[in-house]
């Protein structure tokens, strides 16, 4: 069923505690976690709990789970203290995005250049 927990997906794994996560924040809907490899000193996944492949289907299937991982990027920026951050949302392959279940990413502690040069 649409947003059902799947096997082989690493995220998923994590919201149900089976893979270990450096969690910084949890609601109901949402899990919040230290990237492994992060791109900045702070480097946070907000992740829903519920399984859709990219924050555009998280987004037409379960509205209400995408605004929580929204308002949960703005509470992990203010309890991490950042001023400025950027929120990304890789969406397919070409971008980068390697894990396919719907995430944000909250980015800051850095100076950043979009687009570069
Ligand atoms: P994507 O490239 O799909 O937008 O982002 C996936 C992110 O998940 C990457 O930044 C990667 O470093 C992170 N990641 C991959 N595996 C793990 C893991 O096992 N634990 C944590 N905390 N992050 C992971
Ligand atoms: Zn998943």
């Amino acid at each position: 069923m649409a947003g059902e927990p799947q096997d082989d997906c690493l995220f998923c794994k994590i919201v149900a505690g089976h893979i270990p996560a450096t969690i910084v924040r949890e609601t109901d809907t949402t899990v919040a976690f230290r990237d492994i490899n992060p791109q900045a000193p702070t480097h946070v996944l907000v992740i829903p709990k519920v399984h859709y492949e990219n924050a555009a289907a998280l987004a037409a299937a379960a509205p209400q789970a995408a605004a929580d991982v929204l308002a949960a990027t703005q509470a992990v920026a203010d309890e991490e203290k950042l001023e400025s951050y950027r929120v990304v949302f890789n969406t397919g392959s070409g971008v980068g995005q390697t894990v396919f279940h719907a995430h944000a990413h909250v980015l800051g502690g850095r100076g950043m250049q979009w687009p570069p040069g």
